[in-house]
């Protein structure tokens, strides 16, 4: 990561702003769009617009075609462009050809993405923004921080102020009256216009008609008042009929704004009559601009399935403490990192993608089903073989590749640590290395691991077995994790075996682009677990099981290892976490808890894995109460703690805020103890607490199970 982009994080980290705003949007969203999609089933109106959606990004040639003969046929021109190059020219020649001095624009992404403003402004041409937020971005010369609310890193003090310098003096920050003066000044520049310049949410191949969903009604009189109406539209908007309208219009106003429907919804079909009763010109230009490559390419085609609705941006938790100009680009957040990645180049994307913290909120609520943690993972991998790992990264990850070595070396640095260690805790590092300890203590390594202690568990002899997958935080850090989990199975009738041949699950190589290592790992652990003769192979660790269960499988894929994937698909088929497998046995009456409600009460804290890959979140809880625990919900308990595995490492100045939000949830329910599946979110969150001094316990629900087992 750059000096510079380091700085940029440190200067949005200082806006006290940015991170205030945008951290009460984000609670409010999250409640607001859940009432917009009451009664509805999300899961279905997002199958059917990812359906819409990959067909068109699958047929834009031949969607492109049919939108051209259908619009052309109603009397627009359809000019197709392959660059913004193109794009700009077209519009400078139509506007010289026909003397056009002033343009007004509504919202549009793909205007901005190829700087038209810029551009046109150049050759003496005045170009005026009439969406609030984008003609406030405008007057300050920047981009915008978010899709649907450009300016929402603004306070309306700092609204009013920018009114007050660039436009009118004495603008006050009350909201309806800075509405109003910014609609009474765009208000003659729509009548002076002699051209409006909009996009299109949706273009319609069936009709050859432009969707336009907007709120603020300029989106109508760009396209109506003036004598030109140009739509700049990217070819991933076409689609095939008008009915495929209907889900993304279901969906979009509901996630981008959480409103059921916007206050404008304009089809545009063919040429409309100017005032004197002259046919307007209507120009339409389906910019490519590297999005057929992405079409063709297998794994980032699907990313042409968005719509543009923001809300991956409104859930992410880095967006929301550092905001959208730390993008450096026009598209912010995840998807922009993909979006600037393609349509600028892979390397723009270098730093930013390492800002995704890979906790997934944004692949729950994209309406358009993409995974963009996953793409993100690619681009990494992409990155890593363009440009080839850093040299520090690449002796890491060939230690944590070699087993032995690996394992001798954490045996080692559990003498070695003796000096900082103190009640399982290192809480001061030297030197260089302080900033790891600075907001939150480090549990010590374990005197032994769990791979020796477990020997001297003596195993019942049952028909049924598993096998335990540990990974390295159980194994080296907290062995008692993985002495309650066998305590457990054994209780329900279960032998555990510990295969000594597994290693590292491979997610730390694979979250940084290192597929080879990750795929090496994958192989050793496939190896060592489908030996063993067992039912079920069970980990305590959520980001262990997904890489068993799915990582394992796509890690392969992207390598073209075809030959592995057959052993990595039956290991993924024994595999569960240890809350889906225990709640089974419970539900099939092997397992009872001691009577009695417990004084204690807890409240759960969702680790990302779990939650969202496993979506295993009621099992824990569900247990928990069955084991006498009062459970009392902490706000967001499903919003990453800011482990994330080397993520804390990398960038601890995202990582403290993160967890900073996740303690005072916590300490806000009163709870005298909060448990969680993860042992690195156990890592985060103890080690938190502890920096506080807070006696409120942290433990995995399996350590608090094997406690209550009757
Ligand atoms: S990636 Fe999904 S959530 Fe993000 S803007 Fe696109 S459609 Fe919306």
């Amino acid at each position: 990561m750059t000096t510079t982009f380091k700085e940029s994080i440190q200067d949005a980290l200082a806006n006290p702003n940015l991170r205030g705003a945008l951290g009460r949007f984000s609670e409010a969203y999250k409640i607001s769009r859940e009432k917009a999609y009451a009664g509805m089933d999300f899961e279905a109106v997002r199958d059917a617009v990812r359906d819409v959606k990959a067909y068109g990004a699958s047929h834009l040639e031949e969607l492109a075609e049919a939108f051209k003969a259908k619009a052309e046929a109603a009397g627009a021109k359809v000019y197709r462009a392959s660059d913004p190059a193109e794009v700009k020219a077209y519009i400078l020649a139509l506007a010289k050809e026909n003397g056009v001095r002033s343009i007004v624009k509504s919202k549009s992404m793909a205007t901005e993405e190829i700087h038209l403003n810029k551009h046109l402004e150049a050759e003496g041409i005045e170009v005026y923004e009439t969406d609030l937020g984008e003609w406030i971005i405008q007057l300050c010369h920047q981009t915008p921080s978010h899709m649907v609310m450009p300016a929402i890193h603004m306070t309306k003090e700092e609204v009013a102020e920018v009114f007050s310098t660039k436009v009118e003096e004495g603008q006050q920050p009350d909201i309806p009256k800075l509405v109003k003066f910014a609609r009474g000044k765009l208000r003659n520049r729509f009548l002076g216009a002699d051209m409006g310049i909009s996009g299109a949410n949706i273009a319609v191949a069936e009709t050859g008609s432009l969707v336009l969903i907007t709120n603020e009604g300029n989106a109508r009189l760009v396209t109506t008042l003036p004598r030109i109406h140009v739509a700049v539209v990217g070819i991933e908007k076409l689609v095939a009929t008008f009915q495929d309208v209907q889900p993304i219009l279901q969906a979009l106003p509901r996630n981008a704004t959480s409103q059921l429907l916007t206050s404008y919804v304009s089809v545009i079909t063919g040429q409309v009559p100017n005032t004197d009763g002259s046919p307007k010109q209507l120009h339409i230009i389906l910019m490519d601009n590297k999005r057929s490559e992405m079409a063709a390419d297998p794994k980032f085609r699907q990313a042409l399935q968005c719509i543009r609705c923001a809300s991956c941006l409104n859930v992410c938790p880095v967006f929301r403490l550092v905001g959208g100009h730390v993008f450096g680009k026009v598209y912010t957040g995840g998807i922009g990192t993909i979006l600037t990645a393609w349509f600028d180049e892979l390397k723009q994307s270098d730093d930013i993608q390492g800002l995704c913290i890979q906790c997934g909120a944004c692949k729950d609520v994209c309406p358009g089903r993409i995974d963009i943690p996953e793409l993100i993972l690619e681009l990494r991998r992409r990155l890593a073989v363009e440009k080839g790992m850093p040299l520090v990264q690449k002796a890491i990850f060939a230690v944590v590749n070699n087993r032995r070595l690996f394992h001798s070396l954490l045996r080692a640095a559990s003498v070695a640590q003796k000096p900082f260690a103190k009640g399982g805790f290192i809480r001061h590092l030297p030197l260089f290395l302080s900033d790891l300890t600075d907001f939150r203590s480090l549990p010590a390594i374990a005197p032994r691991p769990f791979r020796d202690t477990f020997k001297e568990i003596v195993q019942p002899e049952c028909k049924e077995k598993a096998a335990i997958y540990a990974g390295c935080l159980i194994d080296f850090s907290y062995p008692e994790m993985g002495e309650s989990v066998v305590r457990v199975l054994n209780k329900a009738g279960i032998q555990v075996v510990f295969p000594e041949g597994q290693t590292c699950c491979g997610a730390p190589a694979r979250y940084n682009g290192a597929y080879e290592t990750a795929a090496g790992n994958a192989k050793d652990n496939i190896k060592a677990l489908l030996e063993e003769d067992v039912t079920y192979v069970v980990s305590a660790c959520p980001t262990c099981t997904v890489a068993l269960k799915d990582d394992f499988i796509a890690t392969f894929e992207s390598l073209g290892m075809e030959d592995a994937i057959g052993d990595a698909r039956k290991l993924a088929a024994k595999t569960l976490d240890f809350a889906t497998l225990v709640k089974k046995l419970v539900d099939e009456g092997r397992l009872e808890f001691k009577d009695g409600q417990q004084a204690e009460t807890v409240t759960y804290h969702d680790s990302c894995h779990l939650k969202r890959t496993l979506h295993a979140q009621q099992a824990p809880r569900d247990l928990l109460k069955k084991a006498g625990f009062t459970v009392t919900e902490m706000k967001e308990c499903d919003i990453c703690c800011g482990m994330a595995g080397s993520y804390s490492l990398k960038l601890p100045e995202l990582s403290a805020p993160i967890l900073e939000r996740k303690l005072e949830n916590i300490k806000d329910t009163g709870a005298t103890s909060v448990a969680m599946d993860c042992p690195g979110c156990v890592m985060q969150i103890r080690g938190g607490l502890d920096k506080l001094g807070s006696g409120i316990k942290v433990e995995h629900t399996a350590v608090r199970l094997a406690k209550r087992l009757k």
